[in-house]
């Protein structure tokens, strides 16, 4: 009888543990319910390269299709969209001597569409993106995902930024299209065979990243992520981040800043795949390109002022 009593107190705090719907209005209330996310392990963090170790060990990570019959399906659960890729693509070479990771789905955050600067969960050198893609992976050590969940790196996701380009991303329209029929929770759509994740990530964009310890930027927050962050973004169109911004949540409300703010790295350890190389001539590439289009707005604010004097000397 005491052993009966003993289970169900063990039973109940999970349960309520995993009960209850979780929201990105309501973030500080995280950690009352899942104790994981008031963890000192958490995810998202700001990848800084002065404070990462190079580790000439983490070599370029390989994505190879496993079959390619049967068309993913595209759901939005009301918290993001995402993508089905069971069994269709196995992670190689993540770390040194690491087994194989079977790839479960990739899934996306983004802001709104006031806002081109924030949205990424990951920071890059103090400064976001406007969306970050997951690739959402699993130890073959394990059955399936759920089984993965709780361990020790058992759980891979690899985080890849995209930046605001004048041209939409040809690789990325498949995705963009099937959005249009997965506007609301529990919409799911197939996406065109035309999607090619390897050929949308690229294989020369897998060689340098961040890695660390990490876990899951959702509740339950469980510290079992190996995380993996590309230093390279992808392109996106802003009518194609438009698309994004325009899905609906769980509260039929528009799907808005979708990102947990970036957690401590505490006492972890941030390694990086690549040695000194040009990733401080891409910040400043950034940061120029930045003031330039600020300057560009300067510059269109005079002209539109000189014009309306000009009017009103006609009128006059
Ligand atoms: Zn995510």
């Amino acid at each position: 009888m005491l052993q009966f009593v003993l289970t169900i107190l063990l039973i109940v705090p999970i349960v309520i543990e995993s009960a209850g719907q979780w929201s990105y209005d309501s973030i500080k209330t995280w950690g009352r319910g899942n104790r994981y996310c008031a963890g000192h392990s958490q995810s998202p963090i700001d990848l800084r390269y002065n404070v990462s170790t190079y580790d000439n060990r983490l070599k370029k990570i390989v994505l190879e299709e496993q079959r390619t019959w049967g068309t993913p399906e595209f759901l939005n659960n009301g918290h993001t969209v995402q993508l089905d890729l069971k069994k269709r693509y196995v992670l190689k070479n993540l770390a040194p001597g690491s087994e194989e990771y079977s790839v479960e789905q990739l899934h996306f955050h983004w802001g709104h569409s006031a806002d081109n600067t924030n949205g990424s969960e990951h920071l890059f050198e103090g400064q976001s993106y406007p969306l970050e893609m997951h690739i959402v992976t699993y130890s073959k050590w394990y059955a399936n995902i759920r089984d993965a969940m709780t361990n020790t790196r058992a759980l891979a996701v690899v985080g890849v930024f995209f930046e605001l380009t004048e041209k939409p991303n040809p690789s990325f329209q498949p995705l963009i299209e099937a959005l249009a029929k997965i506007q609301n929770e529990g919409y799911q759509a197939e996406v065109s065979d035309l999607f090619d994740l390897k050929e949308l990530l690229g294989d020369k964009r897998m060689e340098r990243y961040y890695r660390y310890d990490g876990s899951l930027t959702t509740p339950p927050c469980y510290e079992s992520v190996l995380w993996t962050v590309l230093v390279d973004p992808l392109k996106i169109s802003m009518d194609q981040l438009n698309a994004f911004r325009g899905l609906h949540d769980f509260k039929t409300k528009l799907m808005a800043n979708t990102y947990r703010p970036v957690r401590p790295l505490g006492t972890r350890k941030l390694f990086r795949s690549f040695p000194t190389e040009d990733i401080q001539e891409g910040i400043k590439l950034r940061m120029t390109t930045e003031l330039n289009n600020g300057q560009n707005l300067k510059n269109n604010m005079q002209l539109i002022a000189i014009l309306t004097c000009l009017l009103m000397v006609v009128v006059l």
